[in-house]
């Protein structure tokens, strides 16, 4: 099983390092970003499994971090700890509808945070353990966020990882663009049609990059299937 990748967003460098130093431990994946921006283009670039969000951040502050995230269809449900470092944050965490998972309060333990970690993932990635989708040559594994085709790593942004999970499926399955949209965008945004062409067009040029045979069928004036002999 591939370690679950945790963001830590926290602009304190001391207290960074030692959360990344213990969740290392504790079998994560780490990535630290110093502030509420990074953040999210760090999110963009590779999506976690988990972010332990402080609440004081610079340039964006944690709950404006939480509330673009739960904003948007592909990060929605992303598991979120908030760490605040006073009770009446505390207080504001819990009374604003900020979309948080948990929260803990510095200081902490590690043995307190590392539980509240599990106990988050358990609840929100109950599939987490050993959740790959295999059909044909490609194999998506949700836990690491990771694609191989042919044994070789496919490099996808989250939206052509979701397309692709999608499709997976159903392999064989025709899908309108519409039908795509509300999948993997979420049905509640307004997204232009042409966009799924775009994504799609990445998608397909990150599978065949390094294998031959495209496995995305364009049916014209219908959708897009992914076809591949199971
Ligand atoms: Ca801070």
């Amino acid at each position: 099983m591939a370690a679950p990748r945790v963001l830590v967003v926290e602009d304190e460098d001391s207290l960074a390092t030692l959360l990344q130093y213990n969740l290392d431990k504790e079998g994560y994946q780490v990535s630290i970003a110093g502030d509420g921006e990074e953040a999210l283009v760090q999110i963009d670039e590779a999506m976690p499994d988990l972010i332990l969000l402080d609440w004081m951040l610079p340039k964006v502050s944690g709950i404006e971090v939480c509330r673009r995230l739960r904003a948007r269809a592909e990060t929605r449900n992303l598991p979120i700890i908030m760490l605040t470092a006073r009770v009446e944050e505390t207080d504001r965490v819990r009374g604003l509808d900020t979309g948080a998972d948990d929260y803990v309060v510095k200081p902490f333990s590690m043995s307190e945070l590392a539980a509240r970690i599990r106990a988050v993932l358990r609840r929100l990635r109950p599939g987490l353990a050993d959740d790959k989708v295999r059909c044909g040559d490609i194999i998506v594994d949700r836990v690491a966020h990771r694609v191989k085709r042919a044994g070789k790593e496919v490099h996808l942004g989250p939206t052509e990882f979701r397309l692709l999970d999608y499709l997976m499926q159903n392999p064989g399955r025709v899908f309108s663009r519409e039908q795509l949209l509300d999948a993997v965008w979420g049905s509640d945004i307004y997204v232009e049609a042409r966009t799924v062409d775009v994504h799609i067009g990445r998608l397909r040029k990150a599978l065949n990059r390094e294998v031959t045979g495209d496995p995305i069928r364009t049916v014209r004036s219908a959708g897009y299937s992914l076809d591949v002999d199971a």
